[in-house]
């Protein structure tokens, strides 16, 4: 069975859930087609109702929702609570500013008038993953929910209990039958529903083999689609960095939720000068991280999300060392119950190496040397991903002009990749195109509508 809530920590099966019949898929689909009717012709406070009693509603239930993730995926127990709470936050944030977001637009052309009228499309299909099991839901739900789209959303396997709980959260919050929809359905089933003409968008987040595959599908169909796909992150660290500073950051930006974000830092380019004494830091930091109970509030090394996912990080590492890598720390899985992987660090991962294009998911840094900056940005550069990425350096300017020619969709000084509700987030190359969050969030699936008005005699034939 597809859906399946497996605890990580100790490898036993909590609950099964069966996959939607055909005919269920039908009436859901009829269901939210039924809803945007009414929906697109909601007031934005009208909306706003329904997501601002959603948002509350999380707040006051922090601890359901977040025992389901670590339950499911592993999550430290203190980042669920707080990946539960930023969700409440971005449900509020877009019942807020929906309207301010989507006013209408005055041009300016040479004769008449213009505006641009921004507009709902109708129904999306969202596909999401599991590593942030509630945010990424509130980062769909948000912005086009507000916008007057419905929403249908096929979440991964692995997280069946956070999805059925974030759709029942729409339905207590008062939201008609049809608005937010959890489809429990296949990857077959997921393509009918791209290629049904009552869909008219569809939104993932996912790994780039997903994305080729849904994008494609989307295109067949020439349905709008946005993709937020992986990334390898940089962490570039210039000789006059402060490295006491740095190092939190470090562990930090490649341990949170165990390593498995999309915009970890997965690649420490860290000039010449100070590498050693990073890399001895770095080292004894990620020593100290105590491997638990995710549940548990001391611990801050959790399990990865599924045994499988174990398993594909640990053959990535054989690899990167066939090819090789030098592993300077860990490599291994833990001794012990549950899906744990050792805090990691490779070395000497050459072009050709796989190691060196792959995405590593979990607790593994691939540590570089470089000469100098221009070194630091040619290697941050030299990727197949284009996410975010951080740089270190005391010389704030000067780091503003390497964020300038890193080729990735954000960039963050003395600070890694971190998501506010207000600020967009996305990338270029393999980690896909279009942006959550912030306005252009609300802005990928409305209609931009031109309405011109210019009384004038038509010209002659
Ligand atoms: P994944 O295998 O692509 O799964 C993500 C979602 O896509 C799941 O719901 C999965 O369903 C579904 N899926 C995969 N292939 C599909 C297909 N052919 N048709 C329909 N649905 C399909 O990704 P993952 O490895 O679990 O998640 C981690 C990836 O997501 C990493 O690469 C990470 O960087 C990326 N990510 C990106 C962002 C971002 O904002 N850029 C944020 C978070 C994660 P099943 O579970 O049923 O297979």
């Amino acid at each position: 069975m597809a859906y399946a809530s497996v605890n990580p920590y100790d490898g036993k099966t909590v609950k099964k859930f069966p996959e939607l019949t055909e005919e269920q898929l039908e009436a859901k689909i009829a269901k939210a087609t039924t809803c945007y009717v009414t929906w697109k012709k909601k007031s934005f406070a009208e909306r706003a109702t329904v997501m601002s009693k959603a948002a509350s509603l999380m707040r006051g239930h922090v601890d359901r929702f977040a025992k389901h993730a670590t339950i499911e995926m592993g999550k430290l127990i203190n980042e669920a609570r707080g990946e539960v709470k930023f969700s409440a936050d971005i449900l509020d944030y877009y019942a807020k500013n929906a309207e301010k977001f989507l006013a209408p637009v005055k041009l300016h052309p040479k004769a008449g008038e213009a505006y641009m009228e921004s507009s709902p499309i109708g129904v999306i299909f969202g596909v999401e993953p599991w590593n942030f099991p509630y945010y990424q839901l509130a980062r769909v739900a948000g912005p086009h929910l507000m916008a007057g789209n419905t929403l249908m959303i096929k979440h991964a396997g692995c997280v069946p209990q956070c999805a059925i709980e974030f759709e029942k959260l729409f339905t207590d919050a008062g939201a008609p039958e049809g608005l937010y929809t959890n489809l429990l359905i296949s990857h077959e089933q997921s393509d009918k529903v791209i290629d049904d003409p009552r869909v008219k968008g569809v939104a993932l987040t996912g790994s780039v083999a997903a994305g080729r595959s849904i994008s494609a599908r989307a295109g067949t169909n020439l349905k709008v689609a946005s993709m937020e796909l992986g990334g390898s992150d940089a962490f570039i660290v210039l000789e006059d960095a402060d490295i006491e500073k740095a190092i939190p950051w470090a562990v930090w930006g490649r341990m949170y939720n165990a390593g498995q974000t999309c915009c970890a830092s997965k690649r420490f380019i860290v000039v010449e000068s100070v590498a050693d004494k990073f890399l001895e830091k770095f080292k004894a930091a990620l020593e100290a991280l105590k491997p638990g109970d995710p549940m548990d509030e001391k611990t801050t090394h959790g399990p990865l999300s599924t045994e499988a996912a174990l398993l594909q990080l640990l053959k990535q590492v054989e690899v990167a060392v066939a090819h090789g890598a030098k592993v300077v720390m860990g490599g291994k899985r833990i001794d012990r119950p549950g899906s744990f992987m050792q805090t990691t660090i490779l070395t000497d991962v050459k072009p050709g190496n796989p190691a060196f294009r792959d995405e590593f998911f979990g607790p593994v840094v691939l540590f570089f040397r470089v000469k100098d900056e221009a070194a630091a940005i040619a290697l941050a550069n030299d990727s197949d991903f284009g996410l975010g990425g951080s740089v270190f350096t005391k010389d704030v300017e000067r780091g503003k002009r390497v964020a300038s020619q890193v080729e990735t969709g954000m960039m963050f000084i003395n600070n890694i990749d971190w998501s506010d509700a207000e600020l967009p987030f996305g990338g270029i190359k393999n980690s896909g195109y279009g942006r959550e969050l912030g306005d252009m969030g609300i802005q990928e699936f409305v209609n931009k509508k031109l309405i011109r008005t210019h009384d004038m005699v038509a010209p002659l034939v």
